[in-house]
């Protein structure tokens, strides 16, 4: 295997072309997919070397597998990130996150505005191993100071959160978690790393579903975590090894692939969301219309200074409540009506009897989910045709 020349001397868009590739003898130009679970040894001895570390090579996928590692190496690059390991899914990178690196008395602060899912590991099974946790209102940083506690070792967060698109403040919750010697671990699904790099703010670790933007064509399962070498070598590695939450080679180089056009489509994804935010703040039936780079948004201002651009979801409300809001969603044309986000395909959930239904209705409405709030994910199609399908729907509510 050859590897490319001068990593890292490249601008962001030539290392999402070029991060990480490595070839084979046979020079081909695109990335190969290697399909296998096991490698062979030339010999007893070196199969002995490669078990102690001292010689080079792969032994078996569920440590490592030489696709999955060009999709790493170019996250890493993408994300300016010294480490990185592909898992079978998002919520496999966050789960691993906290199992590899908490332990019984721990104690983690979050944001209160959270993946689903990620709200359940917290709350449901890490209890089970004696690591407590505090909820914060994400946007004020007084109460993640006031949460920290002596064990407090981890704070976790998402912005633009699901699904109001809340803005936190990464530099003053990093500062934070510093004072306290304790990580800050970000989940930039929404964001993605052409929009945000969360580390260049202060965050130690970065975990990402790659379902979502970095697949971008709504096909496969995947996530990601960026962090140090001593967290990667201390923490992460050993708890991935043997626990084995690997992605399949196949996913990996699905992902891969598509980080050669993430760039591209966030760019488009980006732009369309923003004519289709301003569309629907034109309408009548619509009371509010919450996209991170409009300046109605109340972050607005720390949105531009973290990101590069306002991200592919417009979530927003229409009179009526939950009646309204379904049948808009029911006579949407083009549109899917589907609960995931960030596919080539527009698609648009109502959060508060999908996403966020197990949400107990008082948190619900904390988060500012309410009956008649809609999420959109705005695709890759023609902007003036999913205008267009809006204002037809929005004729039925
Ligand atoms: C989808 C998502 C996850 C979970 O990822 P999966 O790939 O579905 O496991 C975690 N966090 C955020 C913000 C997400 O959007």
């Amino acid at each position: 295997m050859t590897t490319n020349k001068k990593p890292g001397k490249w601008r962001a868009r030539t290392l999402g072309v070029r991060g990480g590739q490595m070839r084979t003898p046979f020079q081909e130009t695109s990335e190969p997919l290697f399909m296998t679970s096991g490698y062979a040894y030339e010999s007893a001895d070196e199969a002995e070397g490669r078990f102690t570390g001292a010689a080079p090579g792969y032994q078996y996928s569920r440590y490592s597998n030489p696709t999955v590692t060009m999709f790493e190496e170019r996250m890493a690059a993408l994300e300016g990130a010294p480490a990185a390991r592909a898992t079978a899914s998002g919520m496999a990178a966050v789960s691993g996150v906290f199992l590899s690196a908490l332990k019984t008395g721990d104690h983690v602060v979050g944001a209160k505005a959270m993946f689903g899912a990620c709200r359940y590991v917290i709350e449901e099974i890490l209890p089970r191993f004696g690591i407590t946790h505090t909820f914060v209102d994400g946007g004020d940083i007084d109460q993640w100071a006031a949460a920290m506690t002596p064990g407090t070792r981890m704070l976790f967060l998402e912005t633009p959160a699901n699904p109001t698109l809340a803005i936190v403040d990464l530099k003053a919750v990093a500062k934070i978690a510093d004072k306290a010697g304790a990580w800050l671990v970000v989940d930039n699904a929404f964001a993605s790393p052409v929009l945000q790099r969360p580390m260049a703010f202060g965050a130690h670790v970065v975990v990402h579903s790659s379902t979502k933007y970095i697949d971008g064509q709504g096909r496969a399962l995947g996530g990601v975590i960026l962090c140090k070498e001593d967290f990667l070598k201390d923490h992460l590695q050993p708890f991935l090894r043997n626990t084995g939450p690997a992605i399949s080679p196949f996913n990996a180089w699905l992902h891969l692939k598509s980080l050669e056009t993430l760039d591209l489509r966030m760019r488009a994804h980006c732009e369309s969301a923003a004519k289709v935010a301003d569309f629907l703040a034109g309408q009548k039936k619509i009371t509010r219309v919450l996209y991170p780079f409009r300046e109605d948004h109340p972050q607005h201002k720390l949105a531009r200074a973290q990101m590069a651009g306002g991200g592919g979801v417009v979530t927003f409300e229409v009179d009526g409540g939950k009646a309204a809001a379904f049948r808009l969603e029911n006579a949407l044309q083009l549109i899917d009506v589907s609960n995931n986000l960030g596919d080539a395909k527009s698609i648009m959930t109502h959060p508060e009897t999908t996403t966020h239904q197990r949400v107990n209705p008082q948190a619900r409405l904390e988060l500012g989910v309410t009956p008649g709030l809609l999420r959109l994910s705005v695709g890759l199609e023609d902007p003036a045709d999913l205008c267009e399908d809006l204002e037809q729907a929005l004729k039925g509510v």
